[in-house]
């Protein structure tokens, strides 16, 4: 099986298993019990939680943990929103679904959203952001790199904006923490996500970074862990899994991301130059080094994408989370391609152990199939 959807899902790595294990049966302890059992779990989620703050460059009391990054978002849009009450949101029209739905609430319920386009290789233009802004502003929202087409937005820019106007920023790193810096300080962020399971890290774990000072209405009610902003029993294996995991990422991170970006046009050049017409949704450099999303005209994508599955092939249609549906990605139509365009695309999104063989097994199987299905 050749796996090339690492945008949806990544698989644990063994290492992040071994320091998760421990925290099912032996240290299982609550970690807002007083005793000793309760005690172990609460220095080790401590621990944690500085791991994290280290890597974040901001103070553990700056991190949430959440159930999965859909929550994070959730409760960083929703709960900027609330603790104001009123007033006017700024965004980009290819932000994922867990960022875009909360807005779309809240324009039910009142608020004004500004979905600022982006252009055909999928950047947003900060001066955009700069001209949205209005008196009611109170809260920009700005993913750092896109799910489908990968594009890496000029975050610290519009952080810049952003400070400048003492508005807050909200920023969605899901698909950027595998392979980018993520310095709260450097970005000019004061909210930012993550979740574990796209960086070799457990499903439904998922951090908050909130500046300190910015006002969230917490979203889940219950007891007080997590400062307040988060009420629930903390998982604490899939914590100390997502901090292993982010640890890891951050070693011999520039080696790793030269090699998979070698990989990346490598792909990306055997395929313009061998199939007639093939194009790259999204521009060429500002992407992420594992992220390849292509054009086959003529072909169905969806087609496409059951005959690689049947070669043992896994890629993806748009993002994982609009899959299943035969609409073209909203993503992909507002990077200015056309609906035929867009549902004759089809995402690969390299891995950490990604190879060369597989790249190369993928590239020729695709020279045999995608002719069988031009139509
Ligand atoms: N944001 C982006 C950009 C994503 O790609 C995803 C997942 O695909 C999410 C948020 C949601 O994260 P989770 O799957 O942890 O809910």
């Amino acid at each position: 099986m050749i796996y090339l959807d690492h945008s949806a899902t990544t698989p644990v790595s063994k290492e992040v298993m071994q320091a998760m294990l421990p925290y099912f049966c032996d240290h299982f302890g609550n970690p807002s019990s007083a005793h000793q059992v309760g005690q172990i779990t609460r220095i080790a989620l401590d621990n944690a939680r500085n791991t994290l703050g280290k890597i974040l460059h901001c103070s553990p009391s700056e991190l949430t943990f959440t159930g999965s990054g859909t929550e994070a978002n959730n409760l960083a849009i929703r709960g900027v929103a609330e603790a104001k009450g009123k007033g006017h949101i700024i965004t980009s029209n290819i932000e994922h679904p867990s960022v875009k739905n909360v807005l779309k609430d809240l324009e039910m319920k009142g608020f004004k959203v500004s979905y600022l386009p982006v252009n055909k290789q999928g950047l947003l233009d900060p001066v955009q952001v700069k001209n949205a802004l209005r008196p009611d502003t109170i809260l920009i929202s700005v993913m750092y790199a896109n799910n489908e087409i990968g594009i890496i937005q000029e975050i610290t820019k519009i952080g810049r904006i952003a400070e400048d106007n003492g508005i807050p920023f909200h920023c969605d790193a899901v698909q950027a923490a595998a392979t980018l810096p993520l310095d709260v300080e450097r970005l000019k962020v004061s909210l930012l996500t993550i979740s574990a399971h796209k960086i070799y890290g457990p499903k439904g774990v998922g951090l908050l970074f909130v500046k300190k000072g910015v006002l969230l209405k917490p979203q889940i009610l219950g007891g007080g862990q997590e400062h307040r902003r988060r009420a629930g029993t903390e998982n604490v294996a899939g914590i100390i899994g997502m901090s292993k995991a982010l640890e890891l990422v951050q070693i011999d991170r520039e080696i790793k991301n030269e090699k998979m970006k070698a990989l990346r046009d490598f792909f990306i050049t055997e395929i313009l130059k061998n199939i007639p017409g093939s194009s790259v949704n999204g521009d060429k450099e500002k992407r992420l080094v594992n992220n390849i999303n292509i054009c086959f005209p003529g072909v169905n994508g969806e087609s496409l994408l059951f005959r690689l599955d049947m070669e043992g092939i896994c890629t993806s249609l748009g993002s994982a989370c609009s899959a299943g549906s035969i609409e073209p990605s909203e993503t992909l139509l507002n990077t200015g391609l056309t609906r035929e365009q867009a549902l004759s695309s089809i995402r690969f999104s390299l891995g950490e152990m990604t190879t060369k063989e597989e790249v190369e097994k993928t590239i020729e199987t695709l020279l045999k199939i995608q002719k069988t299905l031009i139509h």
